[in-house]
């Protein structure tokens, strides 16, 4: 087990708390942010990163300036060392791995911080990922309080308490291959999913599934935390917060945490006000080449870090794009092609002219990118820190999701909150480029008031006496209240 302390603070009556996220970009970012905003209050936190994650982190971001008073501690992924720790099996193996290596890591780790001398001896609670379930077993052989952190919107978590009662009704599996039938047994959501927008652990051909059967059993166990916190907005989804809430002892809403954590960092002149690419390198050379551009006039395109697409995909998207006439930033990280073309090799087979308008790089610096004046809609993958992030920067989306809560998120983007397109479970260059142009021209004004609105709600739950801050404080003093 590989530990480096950063530095280690002098006081010793100080709550610990230990954050054990899910080792992917979408889970240890807000972590990050959630562990800054506590260690703000005051506490020590100690984080945990798998050792290649760690080395990620190391390498690609200041780490030392930005989380100063973070004890970092590594574990083994539990996968192969000649693992290529990239690509389209990467997340099944590590999540298959985690289940079996992680239990024993977690508890000697804990076994070795009960030996430790000074702050930061067992923690007095743990926030673990609500996708990694067991740590509340090993907490509490420990004696230590769980707070879960379920990194998804409240809809999609709401939805995977359902998963049963789908199976119940008769909803899954799918009598049919009609995807736009409507799904009616979730309550407060009747009329607005259909049977393609339930998160895809699998096209829910089987309800003996293993990885629907896994979810079920994964997220009764949630509720046996002292508490959930949620990255999300309760004047967004209070809804949904205040359904969960009926199967928890306390729900707390404190998104979106980037713009809290950037708020308090500023109000508080600490040095990190900015994200960095956490697990990759940012290319910040992009905001210059939006600094020369028209306001509102770039397309930002990104599909985070985990899904991989198709060489085909990806040429529909380039002629959807180039066919708009509309300029755009594309994220295109060296992992994202399946297969052994890159980019490089399709655009070659490409008749020059294609990219004109476009620049590509590997790693954006997004948050950034985002709150450009340049840009003016996001064509995303909608992963949920994605589309919070775009929701506070205002900015309108069309969306393309693939796998897991992302069909949830796109549906409330389009349908519920009314910010974007759901261009789900197509892939047509003609498709792109009539939503390209509707968001960028035909309907640019309907999206920008409702998209305007929405990012007031979001900035405004961060304010001094909005809710997200005023859940932040209820969620502090409870962990206060823990250590006395
Ligand atoms: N991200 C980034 N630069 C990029 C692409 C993504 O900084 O070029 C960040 C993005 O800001 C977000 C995270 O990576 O915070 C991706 O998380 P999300 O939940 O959207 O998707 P996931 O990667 O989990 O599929």
């Amino acid at each position: 087990m590989v530990t480096e302390t950063i530095s280690t603070m002098e006081k010793t009556e100080v709550p610990h708390v230990l954050f054990f996220p899910f080792p992917a970009q979408g889970h240890i970012k807000p972590f990050l942010s959630l562990a800054e905003l506590l260690s703000h209050a005051g506490f020590q936190a100690t984080f945990i990163n798998t050792e290649h994650n760690h080395h990620r982190l190391l390498h690609n971001n200041d780490i030392h300036n930005r989380f100063p008073k973070f004890q970092f501690k590594s574990i083994p992924d539990g996968l192969p060392p000649d693992h290529p720790r990239s690509g389209p099996l990467y997340i099944r193996d590590l999540f298959r791995s985690s289940r079996v290596s992680f239990r024993p890591a977690l508890r000697e780790l804990l076994t070795s911080l009960k030996e430790e001398k000074g702050p930061c001896q067992l923690p007095k609670c743990i926030i673990a990922d609500g996708i990694m379930s067991f740590s509340i077993d090993v907490a509490e052989e420990f004696e230590i309080p769980t707070i879960f952190f379920r990194t998804y919107s409240a809809h999609c978590l709401w939805i995977y308490f359902h998963f049963s009662q789908l199976i119940e009704e008769g909803e899954v599996p799918f009598q049919d291959e009609n995807l736009d039938q409507p799904i009616s047994c979730i309550p407060g959501l009747e009329n607005v999913l259909r049977r393609r927008d339930l998160p895809r652990i699998r096209r829910f051909e089987n309800a003996d599934d293993p990885m629907l059967q896994f979810f079920i059993r994964e997220t009764s166990v949630l509720t046996r935390a002292t508490g959930l916190i949620l990255n999300t907005v309760n004047e967004i989804e209070g809804p949904m917060i205040t359904r969960l809430g009926s199967f928890f002892k306390k729900v707390y809403a404190i998104g979106p945490l980037h713009a809290l954590k950037s708020r308090i960092n500023e109000n508080s002149s600490s040095s990190s006000t900015s994200s960095d690419g956490i697990l990759w390198k940012e290319d910040k050379k992009c905001l210059k080449w939006l600094d020369s551009k028209p306001s509102r006039s770039v397309l930002y395109v990104s599909f985070g870090s985990l899904i991989n697409l198709s060489g085909e995909q990806i040429l529909e998207l380039l002629h959807g794009l180039a066919n708009s006439e509309k300029s755009f930033l594309w994220v295109i990280r060296p992992d994202l092609i399946v297969g052994d073309a890159t980019i490089g090799d399709i655009l070659k087979e490409q008749e020059t002219g294609r990219m004109e308008r476009g620049l590509i790089v590997s790693w954006a610096p997004q948050e950034e990118v985002l709150s450009h004046p340049a840009i003016g809609g996001f064509l995303t993958h909608s992963g949920w820190n994605s589309t919070l992030e775009s929701i506070v920067a205002g900015v309108p989306m069309i969306c393309w999701p693939q796998i897991s809560d992302q069909q949830v998120n796109s549906r409330c983007v389009s349908d519920i909150w009314k910010v974007g397109f759901d261009m789900k479970d197509t892939c047509d260059r003609s498709i792109v480029e009539k939503l390209v142009r509707e968001l960028m021209d035909n309907n640019r004004e309907e999206m920008m008031e409702s998209a305007n609105k929405l990012a007031m709600l979001a900035r405004d739950s961060i304010k001094e006496d909005g809710s997200s801050c005023i859940n932040l404080e209820k969620l502090i003093q409870d962990i206060k209240s823990m250590s006395s």
